[in-house]
C-alpha cells in the first residue's frame, strides 16, 4: 500500500483552515500549524458583498464574484448555520444623486452574478425600517449580500478538521526547519508569508496593514434580522446575533505589525459613522471591545496563490476582501492537490509578479 503523502499547512486563517478541510484524507496526512497573533480572519468585519466595488482590476473582480458565488457550496459542504453565515442583505448608503448610477452598475453586474439577488432602491423611511439604527437616508438594498462570523467559522472548521483526524498544532513555525518532514507545504500565513520565505531566498511583495473595529454589546434582540450597512466612507455597520453590532474598520498602513487597540481608532470610526446614525450616542455608549488584525496587501492590491516550487504552495495578499475570496482560494488549492487540476489562471497575475528569488532581483 502507498504511504499517505505528508502535507503541512502553515497558517490557520480562512484560507488554511478551508484548504485543510477540503484535502482528501485518503491521499494526505495533514498537519496544520497556526499561531494566531494578529490573525485577520478572527478580527474581520464579515461583509460578503463584492458586486458594487469600483475596483478596476478585472481578475480581482472575477475572483471576488466567484468567491461570493461559492458560498452556497461552502455552506452545504461544511453545514454552516446562522450563527456562522447569514444571507442578511446589504444596504449601500450613498448620496441620493449617486444611487441611480449604482443601480445601473448593479443591474449590469447581475447579468454575470445572479447571486447578487434583488436590487431595490429604498427611500429614507424604508432604509430605517430595514435597519432602525440608521437615519432616514436613501439606499440601495442588495438581497444576496451576507455576513460571515470569521471567528465562529474557524472554530467550526477546527472541529470538523479534528473529526477528520487532521493534526492541528498551535505553534509558530519557521522555515527551512520544517521542510524535510513534509512532502508538500502550503504557506497561508497572511502578511507573515514575507518573513517565512525570506530565509529561503525569496522576496515577497507584501505589506501588513493594521485593521481595528469596534464590537458593541447591545440589548437589541432583533439584530440578527438586520442587514449589513455599507456606509459612505471608512466605517460600515455589521449587525450580528444577540445584539452584537460591529463598526469597522480602520485601514492603517503606518502601524504595520502593531496590534494595540487605540483611542484614535474609536474616534475615527465613531466620527465617520455618526452622520449616518439616528441616535449615535445610544450605540457609542454601549459596552464595547476592539478587535485588531493585520491584513496582507500586495503593491497592486491583488491576491496571489499557487505553486511556488515542487514542495511549496503559497496564498496571500487578500487585503480587505479575504473573507469573500479566502474560502474559494482554499478550495481551489485543495482541488489542485486532490485532482491535479489547476483552475486559477483567470483570477490572478503570475506568481512571479509577487515573489522573486532574491538573487535574481538585484
Ligand atoms: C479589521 C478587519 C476587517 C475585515 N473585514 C472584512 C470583511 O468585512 N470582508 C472581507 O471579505 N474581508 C475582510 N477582512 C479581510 C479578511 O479578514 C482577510 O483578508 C482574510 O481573513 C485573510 O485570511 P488569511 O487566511 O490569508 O490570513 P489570516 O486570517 O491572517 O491567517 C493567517 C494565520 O497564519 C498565522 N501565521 C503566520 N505566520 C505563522 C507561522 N510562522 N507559524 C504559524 N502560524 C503563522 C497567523 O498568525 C494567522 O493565524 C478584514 C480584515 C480585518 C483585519
Amino acid at each position: 500500500m502507498n504511504r499517505l503523502k505528508k502535507i503541512a499547512i502553515i497558517g490557520g486563517g480562512i484560507i488554511g483552515m478551508t484548504l485543510a478541510n477540503y484535502l482528501d484524507t485518503n491521499k494526505y496526512n495533514v498537519t496544520l500549524f497556526d499561531e494566531p497573533t494578529g490573525q485577520a480572519t478572527s478580527a474581520s468585519a464579515g461583509i460578503i458583498s463584492p458586486w458594487l466595488s469600483k475596483r478596476r482590476n478585472q481578475k480581482w473582480y472575477q475572483l471576488a464574484k466567484d468567491g461570493a458565488a461559492f458560498f452556497p457550496k461552502l455552506i452545504q459542504d461544511f453545514q454552516l448555520d446562522d450563527t456562522i453565515y447569514q444571507k442578511s442583505g446589504t444596504l449601500i448608503i450613498r448620496p441620493a444623486e449617486k444611487l441611480d448610477d449604482l443601480i445601473d452598475l448593479a443591474e449590469q453586474r447581475k447579468l454575470s452574478a445572479p447571486e447578487l439577488g434583488q436590487i431595490e432602491k429604498l427611500s429614507g423611511e424604508q432604509t430605517q425600517l430595514e435597519l432602525p439604527l440608521l437615519k432616514a437616508l436613501p439606499s440601495i438594498k442588495i438581497s444576496g449580500g451576507g455576513r460571515l462570523d470569521g471567528k465562529a467559522y474557524l472554530a467550526h472548521l477546527k472541529n470538523l478538521a479534528e473529526k477528520k483526524g487532521l493534526t492541528l498544532i498551535k505553534k509558530r513555525v519557521s522555515l527551512p526547519e520544517q521542510l524535510e518532514e513534509f512532502d508538500q507545504i502550503i504557506l497561508t500565513a497572511g502578511p507573515h508569508l514575507k518573513n517565512l520565505l525570506a530565509p529561503l531566498g525569496y522576496k515577497v511583495d507584501l505589506r501588513p496593514q493594521k485593521g481595528q473595529l469596534l464590537v458593541f454589546d447591545t440589548s437589541i434582540k432583533m439584530s440578527s434580522n438586520y442587514p449589513v450597512a455599507m456606509l459612505d466612507g471608512e466605517a460600515d455597520l455589521i449587525p450580528f446575533m444577540n445584539g452584537k453590532i460591529l463598526l469597522g474598520a480602520t485601514h492603517e498602513n503606518d502601524a504595520a505589525w502593531n496590534l494595540e487597540p487605540t483611542r484614535e481608532a474609536f474616534t475615527q470610526l465613531t466620527q465617520s459613522a455618526e452622520k449616518f446614525l439616528a441616535d449615535p450616542q445610544r450605540l457609542f455608549n454601549q459596552p464595547y471591545h476592539v478587535r485588531v488584525g493585520s491584513r496582507a496587501y500586495t503593491s497592486d492590491f491583488a491576491p496571489f496563490f499557487g505553486q511556488l516550487n515542487e514542495q511549496l504552495l503559497v496564498a496571500s495578499g487578500l487585503g480587505s476582501s479575504g473573507l469573500t475570496t479566502g474560502p474559494y482560494i482554499g478550495y481551489l488549492l485543495a482541488h489542485y492537490l486532490n485532482t491535479g487540476q489547476k483552475n486559477w489562471a483567470i483570477y490572478q497575475n503570475e506568481l512571479a509578479t509577487y515573489i522573486k528569488e532574491a538573487a535574481l532581483d538585484s
